[in-house]
Formats: structure tokens, sequence, C-alpha cells
């Protein structure tokens, strides 16, 4: 058996195996030497015990300058008080012994001079900083010879976790290494050269084991390299693969769908959509399926697009699928398409046009009657066009010629459900994904890297400016000029939004708007409530006679749809939401917005709910209530969204603030837990030169023959049952 392919039980013992399977899911070799040092200890350099913030884990390297032991009165154990120190400050240790021969174990362990790591949670005790009960590794004392060499020898401290510590990670891996077999090298030589890199033997042992700093460096530049590198020859491979399929070409027809559509747009097309539509549309023309990624600004006008995309394939006699994440989307995807299509849409009915097609509806919550016609529709072919949610990708749901799926706000689809849906033509149908807001070019490369991209980075004219504000949500008369910014608007002849949080009235936490970091501080309240909010804005002076209704996801769906109805014909002032409108709703008339608790959302959800005012001609006002502290990471998030309005740079602020695992989604690349050192903003210029060496090494061996290390390197980064799609394709 391959060495990274042997139980972790099999080299270490029983219980640091379970603890490390536990806390990390690690079970083989392979994961283990994959579970690299998260940074490295000089023993040079003793922690510098005067920096250290209040209620952190730490583990400090520091040397035991005091002990003493103090009896406890009518009792029989002892507190051992224990100072370490670096030469600068000083830091305090209590142990609470229950037998003297306990505090006699601490002694013994402790005794002054000796050097250690010391890993606790900082707190403060009559004013001077202490560990309690910190756990402790001594380290050996350097006999005379080894003592050069040891002292400039880093220590390596791991993630650890309360069932396993960095020095008992460390303790399990080091005699593996020692006797490490040589490893499968997934680098082709020439890469290597060129890029200068280390061999993977080195790099695997130098980044465990050390002998300086920069050797350890050095080694994690080497294998941060090869995460891009395996995961680009990954994607790209899957890109080759897919371009060797073949397809149906979709052209418009003259005096077709598309031509007429055109000529009667109101408007014309920005020449971001002039351009990404020609791309678009040589690719559908092509015997290849189109692969294709649609980014760009809230509101640069992406649906147009997609909708002039399934438009061609509709002419060519095929059916396009649009995928949307939630119901809300799916019905408001339908109902804007059936508008701008007009009679276009109303195939086979008084009144439609003489080409024409339908748009079907389907999404999990429709009765069965209307499902039923729905399904036929599709199945027919008399619906040109299928929109829905996951509720498309049962297996009953059938087409007559799939030949476009679209899907909308991709962050929230799986590539298993992309390629369900894909499953389901009879020939492999061209494909365009459409994200919800724009994503830094690696981050594009990285999640979305068998797929060629296009942007749209211009809005289409008319747009008027949002202008927004954080408001602190604890100071009544902000609030009160908040409601009076709401009336205003309305009288001026508009309409405004009232975000939430929650939806309230005793409900789980399901519909809890994710917060962003992990660094937050615990919330004081829970956050606001539609359901309760409506009744204080009914109350509330400012906004009396005002008509108020609200939106959530718990509303039966005919309900949901009224009022959305409602509102978009003017006939409700205030609409007090979830996040249900956070995509597609398109209101020109709405101008203001007041999202409450702003805190308790992301950085790209606010800008795409700010995404949602500003269409029609007058200007947008977003005011973002808060209670969080003026410096904390909360309030600099929305002082980032206030600050501009520029989708990319807000991008940018949310990737730094989040945590890799949450940039890339588990769901949606099933990357996310072979990355261990490589990050999306930070690594740029890595991914770009691994994506390169990449693209060339696929190229010239697209099935990765003459590169077997890599090809199971890629095998074991994807996950052996994702590579079916290939064959399923
Ligand atoms: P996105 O999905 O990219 O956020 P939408 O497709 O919802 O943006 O477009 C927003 C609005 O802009 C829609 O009302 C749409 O009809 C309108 N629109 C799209 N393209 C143009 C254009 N070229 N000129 C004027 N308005 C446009
Ligand atoms: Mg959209």
């Amino acid at each position: 058996m391959n060495e990274l392919d042997v139980p972790v039980g099999r080299r270490v013992g029983a219980k640091a195996a379970a603890a490390l399977e536990k806390q990390f899911g690690i079970r083989t070799v392979g994961q283990l030497l994959r579970h690299y040092p998260r940074r490295y200890l000089e023993r040079g350099e003793l922690t510098d015990l005067s920096s250290l913030a209040l209620d952190e884990h730490v583990t400090v390297l520091a040397q035991v300058t005091e002990v003493t032991v103090h009896s406890m009165r009518n009792r029989t154990g002892a507190r051992v008080q224990v100072r370490i120190g670096d030469g600068r400050g000083t830091l305090d240790l209590v142990f609470f012994a229950a037998k003297q021969w306990s505090a006699q174990k601490y002694e013994r362990e402790l005794a002054v001079g000796t050097v250690g790591l010391f890993s606790g949670k900082v707190g403060l005790y009559s004013g001077h900083r202490q560990l309690a009960h910190p756990v402790y590794d001594v380290l050996p004392d350097a006999d005379e010879d080894a003592a050069a060499a040891l002292a400039e020898k880093p220590i390596p401290i791991y993630p650890a976790g309360a069932g396993i510590q960095s020095w008992q990670v460390r303790n399990a891996i080091a005699p593996i290494v020692a006797v490490l077999p040589p490893l499968p090298e997934p680098l082709p030589p020439e890469v290597r050269e060129r890029r200068e890199l280390i061999g993977i033997d080195e790099a695997v042992r130098s980044v465990h084991d050390p002998a300086t700093l920069s050797e350890a460096m050095t080694a994690r530049a080497r294998l941060t390299f090869e995460e891009a590198f395996v995961l680009q020859a990954a994607l790209l491979r899957r890109r080759a693969a897919l371009a060797e399929l073949a397809t149906t070409p979709r052209l418009p027809r003259a005096d077709g769908l598309l031509s007429t559509f055109d000529a009667r747009l109101p408007f014309s097309l920005t020449a971001g959509q002039q351009r990404v539509g020609e791309q678009v549309a040589a690719d559908l023309a092509g015997s290849a399926p189109m692969h294709r990624l649609l980014q760009g600004e809230v509101g640069s006008g992406k649906t147009l697009v997609a909708l002039r995309a399934m438009l061609t394939v509709v002419d060519s006699g095929g059916q396009a699928a649009l995928l949307a994440p939630t119901e809300v989307l799916a019905v408001q995807h339908h109902r804007s398409i059936t508008t701008m299509l007009g009679d276009l849409a109303e195939a086979g009915m008084l009144g439609g046009a003489d080409v024409s097609t339908r748009v079907a509806l389907l999404t999990g919550s429709q009765s069965t009657q209307v499902r039923r016609r729905m399904l036929l529709e599709a199945a027919s072919g008399e619906a040109g066009i299928v929109v829905g949610t996951h509720a498309l990708l049962q297996q009953h749901v059938q087409f007559a010629d799939l030949g476009l799926v679209v899907v909308d706000e991709q962050h929230r689809f799986g590539v298993e459900q992309r390629d369900a849906l894909r499953a389901k033509g009879s020939t492999p149908p061209h494909l365009l994904v459409m994200t919800a807001t724009p994503i830094p070019r690696t981050v594009a490369m990285t999640v979305f890297g068998d797929l060629e991209t296009s942007t749209l980075d211009e809005l289409p004219p008319g747009r008027s400016p949002v202008t927004t504000h954080v408001v602190p949500g604890d100071h009544p008369t902000w609030m009160a000029r908040t409601w009076q910014r709401v009336r205003e608007e309305v009288s001026g002849g508009h309409q405004a939004f009232v975000v939430c949080p929650r939806i309230g009235g005793g409900e789980t936490d399901d519909d809890l708007a994710p917060v962003g970091g992990e660094d937050e501080p615990a919330p004081r309240r829970p956050p606001l409530a539609v359901l309760d909010v409506i009744e204080s804005l009914r109350a509330e002076p400012a906004l009396a006679g005002l008509r108020v209704e609200l939106l959530h996801g718990r509303l039966p769906v005919e309900e949901r749809e009224a009022t959305m109805a409602a509102f978009a014909a003017g006939q409700v002032d205030v609409l007090v939401a979830t996040t249900v409108i956070e995509v597609g709703v398109d209101v020109p008339n709405a101008t203001a917005m007041v999202v409450l608790d702003a805190d308790r959302f992301g950085i790209s959800q606010l800008h795409q709910l700010r995404g949602r005012i500003g269409r029609g001609s007058a200007p947008g006002l977003a005011l973002l209530v808060t209670e969080a502290p003026a410096d904390s990471p909360a309030r600099e998030r929305l002082d980032a969204v206030a600050a501009t309005t520029d989708g990319f740079a807000l991008s940018r602020v949310d990737l730094e603030q989040r945590r890799e695992g949450d940039v890339l989604g588990a769901a949606q690349s099933g990357f996310r837990s072979s990355l261990r050192l490589l990050r999306v903003l930070r690594d740029e210029d890595v991914i770009v030169m691994a994506r390169e060496d990449a693209q060339q090494v696929v190229d010239a061996d697209p099935d990765l023959s003459e590169h077997p290390a890599l090809a199971a390197a890629i095998d074991d980064l994807v996950g052996g049952d994702r590579e079916d799609y290939l064959e399923r394709g």
C-alpha cells in the first residue's frame, strides 16, 4: 500500500489517531502530512508576553523564572504558582493540585530555567495576566553539541483543538516524517525548474521539521504552488474534457424570436452587453457546449444577456432552462421574462405573435394541477423557456430538446446540480452561469476555473446613484430621522424597503442571516424580526397613513406573489421584508432602503440588497442601521459598503474578512477541504502562474498519461465520484 493511504492508526497511538480524526477528520498518513503547521516559533526568540491579548487562546514559548507552592487552608491540595518570562514581560501560570503529589509533579516538571510551550486562554487575576491550568510541553535540554543547531530550529505550531494540542500533533507527525519513503511528485520537472521549487520529499520534511525558518518558508512556497497547480490542472482538464463533447450548434433564425425581441427593445444594449452577447452567440453556434461564466455588477443587465441567449436557442428549435436559487427569484424571473417578451411569450394564445414561445415556471410549491401542465409544456417542447428552482433537477422533469442551461446566482448551486440539469439534454446543453455580484479574477479562476469568463463592467445609462449612510440604531434622534426620510421618499411618490435579518414569531434560527466574521462579539439581543418591526412601523408617527406590508419566506407563495405584485404596481408604500428581496427584485420606483441590524448581513449581501434601489430615474438612499460599536469589524464592513458602490472593490473587502472556506464554498467546488495553504486573494500571483503552467501541461497531455502522479493528486483533490461527469457528459 502507498504510504500516503496507510491509516493513521497504524503509525501513531490509538488515542492520538482518534483525536486527529475527531478534530480534523484526518484518517490517512497522507492527510496527516497535509496538516501543516500554522506558524513557527523560534527558540532564540521567546514569545513577546507583553503583547498577549486578554481572552485569547495562545501558545507561548517562554522560560520558567519562579515557582511557588501555596498550600490551601483546610484542604489537602495546593496551588502552584509559576511565573514565566521572555526577558521582557512575564506571565503567571496557576495550577490547582488536589493532592500533594500532583503539586510536586508541577514543581518537578517546571523547575526554574525550564523552557517550554504553554497553551491556554489569557485571563486576568489581580491585575496580572495569567493562564489558568495551561497545557504545556517542556523542551528537552539541549546537550552541548546539539545546542547550536537546536537554538535555530523553529518549533512548528499546528492547528490544534480542545482534544489535541499542537505538540501532540507534532509528536504524531515527527516519527512518520523521519522514516518517510519517497513520495510521488505531482509537479512536472520543467514546472519545478521554471518556478525554482524544491521537490515533494524535501518540502514535506522541511515544512514539518525545518532546520531554519527560511527552510520552512521555502517548503511552504512549494506546497502552496502545488495546491494551486493541482487545482488548476483539475479545472483545465475538466474544461478540456467538456470541450471534447459534441453538441447541437444553436443559431438564431432570421426574423425569429431574437431579432423580433431586439427590434422591440425600448433601449439599446450597453457596449458590454453587445460584446458579451457576441461571445455567447459564437459559443452557442459552436459544436462544443458553451461553458461560460457571466459576471457583472448588480444591475448591469445580466438577465438580458441570458434571455437573448435563451431566445437564440429557442429560435434554433431547442429549449432553455433557467435555474434560480430561490422560489421568489424564480417567480420574479418568470414574471420579468414574460413581461419583457410580451406577446412573444403567448404562443398558442389569442393575440400571440407569429413567432412566439411559452415560458413555463416550475417550483416546489405549485399545485399538482399547475405543475402537471408545466411539466407537460416542458416535455412537449411547447415551452421554449422553463424557469424554476431545484425542482427542475428532479428526475421526472423532461425536456423535448434542452439546448441551454442558465444558472443564476451560482453561489448557491453545486457542481453536481449543474451536472444533473445538464444530463437532461439529448446532446450536452450549453451552460451559462451568472454570479450575483462581481468576484475578483483569481477567485473566478479558482472557483469557476473550468468556465470561460465574461464580465459586464458598466451599468446601463439612466441609473441613479445610490447614497449609503450608516445609522447608529441606538440613537433615537437618528432613528426618528430615518423614518422621516422614508416618509419624504413616499411623499415624493416613491417607495421604500425595510429589511430585517429575521422573520420572527417564534421560528427556529434557520432563517437567521449569516453573520460576517467569526470574530464578532456575542450578540446583545436577537436580531430584529420582520413580524415585530412591522408592528412598530405601523405605530410609527412618521409613517402614519402609509401602506406598510410584509414579505418573507414563510408566507404562502400566492401571498408573496400578490404582495410583490402590489408593491411593483405602487400599491404598497413600504415593504418590510427579509432577504427574500435580495436578488432579482426590480421595482424602479423604489428609492429608499432601510436595513435594520445591518451588521447581521455580509458585504455582498448588502451590496446586492442595495441594488434593489436606484433602478429608476430618482436617486436612491440606503440607510444601514446598526448598533455595532464604531471600531468593530462589523462596523468596518458597513463603512466599506457605504464608501463605495464598486462591487469588485467590495468583493475584495468581503473576501478579506471572510474565512477561506466560505470563499470557495464546499458544495460549490468540492475542493474546500483540500486547500490548506493557498489563499485566493493573497496568492493571486501564484494562482496565475500555476494556471499558465497547468495549461501547458494539460494542452500537451490532456489525459495526463505522462503525468501519473499529477493525475493521482487530481483524483485526490476532486474525489473519485466527482469525475463521473466526464463519463456522464
Ligand atoms: P443584473 O441581473 O445584472 O443585476 P438585471 O438584468 O436585473 O441586472 O438588469 C437590471 C435592469 O436594467 C432591468 O430592469 C433591465 O431591464 C434593465 N436593463 C438591462 N439592460 C439595459 C440597457 N441596455 N439599457 C437600459 N436598461 C437595461
Ligand atoms: Mg439578476
